[in-house]
């Protein structure tokens, strides 16, 4: 095990802010995982699993532990089944990598989730979503360490618990437990899903009705690039806030006021976009306040325009909450991980 002191948790996530980590160690391997688990029961200290770091916030003061950085590699594409193949990646690799070698070969399931930052491990922990997909409806199964016990647990679909940016990883009883790889059931006979709005715009302006497999992988690569900033250039974690789910009666309620509100159904409840929100009401959209600001395309997305600290960046997400809340009395939930 090799271990690092006084990491900069900065230039390990996407968001580019926070202070550092006591230690850090990367873990290639189940036993590495046991044996920095081990370790830092040893020295009685917490620890945090991280992957790409694109979907997390650490405090100015950093992390008083031990912060593992997750890279078991590995993908392996099994025997079809009943037209399904089950492909199976650790939870170290690179997310995007893995969808364009899944489109790649042709098996139809992960394209309206390309482009999305971060690992695979990270991937059914809040269920990530785009386009009218989620990973959780293609997950078969995930792989965990206990880290309690130190033995492998195989959590079926079912037992994740998926459901819009949430599973059972991250329930209080879900923490205890470090995903080490997910089995992925995949169909090389599917068909693509062009239903959401901006999918659907982009094919009809190219008059292209029967999209192939990769055109859709391209298009949602197109209009991600589009709308999102590149975060190889601005800090940001992507969406900040997750989109509020409402009743009926709140949205009826709402549109007295704000007629145009946009909003999709989700199951007896509906869904409000929480971007429509702070852009309209709040008027968000590419407003700044010294380094942090709401992207120019998307007020949902907070970026650190340069060298924000991590304080800034909340003051700036709070204020964001108190507006929509005094203006609509709906609580904005975040969405990225904040460790303080
Ligand atoms: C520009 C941009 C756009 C984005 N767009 C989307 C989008 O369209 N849809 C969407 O859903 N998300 C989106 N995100 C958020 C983010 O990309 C996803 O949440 C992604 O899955 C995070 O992966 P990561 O490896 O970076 O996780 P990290 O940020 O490293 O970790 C996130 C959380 O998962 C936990 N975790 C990570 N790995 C493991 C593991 N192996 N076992 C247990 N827990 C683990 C961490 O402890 C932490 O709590 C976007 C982010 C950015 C920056």
């Amino acid at each position: 095990m090799h271990l690092e002191e006084n990491i900069s948790l900065a230039h390990h996530t996407t968001f580019r802010a926070g202070g550092r980590a006591r230690f850090f160690a990367v873990a290639e391997s189940e036993d590495d995982l046991r044996d920095i688990i081990s370790y830092a029961r040893k020295k009685n200290i917490p620890f945090f699993v991280l992957g790409g770091g694109s979907n997390v916030l650490f405090g100015d003061r950093g992390f008083p532990g031990l912060v593992i950085k997750m890279n078991i590699r590995g993908i392996a594409y099994g025997k079809e089944k009943g037209g399904i193949t089950a492909v199976s990646a650790g939870a170290g690799e690179h997310w995007d990598n893995f969808v364009g070698g899944t489109v790649a070969r042709g098996f139809y399931g992960l394209e309206n989730l390309s482009f999305i930052p971060g690992s695979v491990g990270a991937a059914p922990v809040q269920n990530i979503g785009a386009y009218g997909a989620e990973a959780g409806d293609v997950i078969v199964e995930v792989s965990t360490l206990n880290t309690e016990t130190l033995e492998i647990e195989i959590f079926s679909k079912e037992a994740c618990m998926f459901s819009y940016r949430d599973s059972f990883f991250k329930s209080p009883a879900g923490g205890k437990y470090i995903i080490t790889r997910v089995v992925f059931g995949l169909s090389s006979k599917g068909s693509v899903n062009i239903s959401y709005r901006d999918v659907k715009d982009y094919f009809e302006e190219r008059r292209n009705d029967s999209p192939a497999l990769s055109d859709v992988r391209d298009a949602v690569i197109a209009i991600r690039t589009r709308k999102l900033p590149d975060v190889r250039e601005v800090g940001t974690a992507g969406s900040f806030f997750k989109n509020p789910v409402v009743s009926v009666y709140d949205i009826e309620k709402l549109k007295e006021k704000h007629p145009d509100v946009k909003f999709f159904p989700h199951g007896d409840a509906v869904k409000i976009s929480a971007g429509w929100l702070l852009d309209h009401v709040g008027g968000f959209r590419g407003y700044r306040e010294g380094n942090v600001g709401a992207y120019k395309n998307q007020a949902l997305v907070i970026v650190n325009e340069s060298g924000a600290s991590a304080s800034e960046i909340l003051a700036f997400a709070e204020r964001m909450q108190k507006i929509i809340y005094e203006k609509t009395g709906i609580t904005l939930e975040p969405e990225v991980k904040i460790v303080e």
